[in-house]
């Protein structure tokens, strides 16, 4: 099965305190499906600018992305500037703009409607449920959001989250959502909002799953070297959901496997800029570092 994924294709600057990459490839979109090519076809809907590299369209055909919904229109394409600190889990905005995807509300191609695997990767709620509204035949649907939506747009997010199957959101922004700070009553809460399964990230120190039948601790692969985190929750949820789209059968008997294929896929994205480093991944190198982590985690 194949898996559309909808969201910000963009143009990021990245400093760290060690380097400064300027108008990489980046964007929730562009992160998440890449990640899931390793393990299903997929086709990405977005929307670039006049100054979009013809190298990164040609990234994502080298990773087989369907290109039908990428839009290209006249204008600056949607920019991310970010600056991190010495301790790379806290980092500031330091600019957006927005470019080409304001007010973006495109009509998805008729060959994308039918697609039963979908990921609204982080983008305004309001096109998340805009692209969701043409969809006919989903079998799943897992969100992804930021702090900024519960702020400037939590009516929509609301509404968003009784369409969904799934929410994934880090651990400050479901505390925010849910003003509670105990995280296994903040997932209960979540449900009662809506999604049948709610995935709550922690960084470096991984992810709870939250389903019908349970939690799931879900550890993120150690690395010895962190060069930009930029992008590993998306990458995390595109490889989450190629997986799972590959597998097919009950969602709830694969989402552990496939939790931990989205977590080793986001090890790689924090190897490099960008997506220098997940580019340069393979499914078996995926594989190879999914079983060195079982091998942590079994007693
Ligand atoms: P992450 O590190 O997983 O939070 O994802 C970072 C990616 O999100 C970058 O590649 C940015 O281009 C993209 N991004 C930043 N701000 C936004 C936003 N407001 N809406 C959607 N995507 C964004």
């Amino acid at each position: 099965m194949s898996v559309l994924v909808v969201g910000t294709t963009a143009l990021d600057s990245i400093k760290t305190p060690y380097s400064e990459n300027p108008r990489l490839l980046g964007g929730s979109a562009s992160h998440a499906a890449v990640a899931a090519s390793f393990f299903s076809p997929v086709s990405i809907v977005g929307v670039v600018g006049s100054d979009f590299p013809e190298d990164y369209i040609s990234l994502y055909k080298k990773h087989g992305i369907d290109l039908e919904g990428l839009e290209r229109k006249e204008g600056q394409t949607f920019f991310w500037e970010g600056e991190y600190e010495v301790n790379m889990n806290n980092r500031q905005t330091l600019e957006t703009v927005l470019g080409v995807i304001e007010g973006w509300l495109p009509a998805i191609p008729t060959g994308l409607q039918e697609k039963q695997y979908i990921l609204l990767a982080n983008c305004e709620p309001k096109l998340q449920r805009h692209i969701l509204s043409q969809t006919k035949n989903s079998r799943f649907v897992i969100a992804d959001t930021m702090d900024l939506w519960l702020n400037i747009a939590r009516d929509e997010l609301l509404a968003l989250l009784k369409e969904i199957d799934c929410l994934v959101l880090n651990d400050s922004e479901a505390r925010q959502l849910t003003e509670e700070d105990n995280v296994v009553v903040a997932l209960k809460q979540i449900h009662d909002l809506g999604p049948k399964y709610v995935i709550v990230k922690k960084g470096e120190h991984g992810a709870i799953l939250s389903t019908p039948k349970g939690l799931f601790i879900a550890p993120a692969f150690p690395l010895t070297k962190l060069t930009d985190p930029t992008g590993a929750g998306d990458s995390f949820v595109g490889g989450l959901i190629g997986y799972l789209a590959a597998a097919g059968g009950d969602i709830e008997d694969n989402f552990r496997k496939a939790i931990i294929h989205g977590s080793v896929t986001a090890s790689f994205c924090c190897e490099g800029f960008g997506l220098n480093a997940t580019t340069e991944a393979t499914r078996d190198a995926i594989d190879a570092r999914v079983a060195e982590l079982e091998a942590l985690v079994r007693f």
